[in-house]
């Protein structure tokens, strides 16, 4: 079986209740997408939107931003893997570099969300990546092999986990390795994935990092690459409509 295609967009902390009306429209320009759409909004809106989308057909996906690794308790600020689910999420990012910069988020805490994420029925969407100094310095294999080593739980599966490749410096920058580099890469992953995984071959591995309509096609072309993470493109329907397209 062939990787799943996924086109993920994430709304980071972007976007309101008026906001939802994109959802709309997306799903009127896509009413029948060839690839999984999952679209993961700040928390408050999460629930909301999954009302909206299942009134749609259930065509686009609604997924969380972050979990905490417990399932409840004095944990102020939070939300757990359990809570998201209960709200109508499906899926989770995990280790987002901004968590990882912004929350000084460890590995071995994505790997702790993500077994937490695995045991509420969520997908976890793992990202890695490197540093502009990292790559400069010719580490970009080593770090990306390292992060996904630490990262992902046993007990990962194609089902349940989809890896993301983000290099930190092409996030919001409008800037995007060269597809070599990007091929480099996903091939470094999918061989890592199939020698620890029993199915780590059928597991989805997204771009991310300035992702737009119109490199979209071009990205999807690379081997090993099975969708993308949107960041900026996933806020407005008539960006994201077209890596949608470019995907399915
Ligand atoms: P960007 O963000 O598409 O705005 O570069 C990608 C991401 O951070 O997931």
């Amino acid at each position: 079986m062939a990787p799943r295609k996924l086109a993920a967009g994430n709304w980071k902390m972007n976007g309101d209740l008026a906001a939802l009306d994109q959802i709309d429209a997306l799903a009127r320009d896509h009413a029948a997408p060839g690839c999984d759409v999952l679209i993961c909004p700040p928390a408050v809106l999460i629930h909301p939107m999954a009302a909206r989308v299942s009134g749609l057909a259930d065509t686009i996906a609604v997924g969380g931003q972050d979990c905490h690794a417990a399932a409840s308790g004095a944990h102020t600020g939070d939300i757990s893997a359990v809570q998201l689910k209960d709200a109508g999420a499906s899926h989770v990012i995990l280790g987002h570099s901004e968590r990882r910069t912004d929350h000084g988020e460890t590995d071995a805490e994505v790997t702790a969300k993500a077994a937490a994420a695995h045991r509420a029925g969520l997908v976890a969407i793992i990202c890695v990546g490197e540093s502009e100094a990292q790559r400069d310095a010719g580490e970009t294999l080593d770090v990306i092999a390292a992060q996904l080593a630490g990262s992902i739980p046993e007990g990962a599966t194609a089902r349940n986990t989809v890896i993301a490749y983000e290099p930190i410096w092409a996030i919001g920058t409008g800037r995007t390795p060269t597809n070599d580099q990007i091929a480099e890469v996903h091939q470094l992953m999918r061989d890592r994935l199939t020698a620890r995984f029993a199915d780590g071959d059928q597991m989805s591995l997204l771009y991310g990092g300035s992702v737009k309509p119109g490199n979209a096609a071009e990205i999807f072309a690379i081997a090993h690459v099975n969708g993308a993470l949107v960041g900026g493109a996933s806020l407005k329907a008539s960006d994201f409509g077209p890596i949608v397209s470019a995907l399915g």
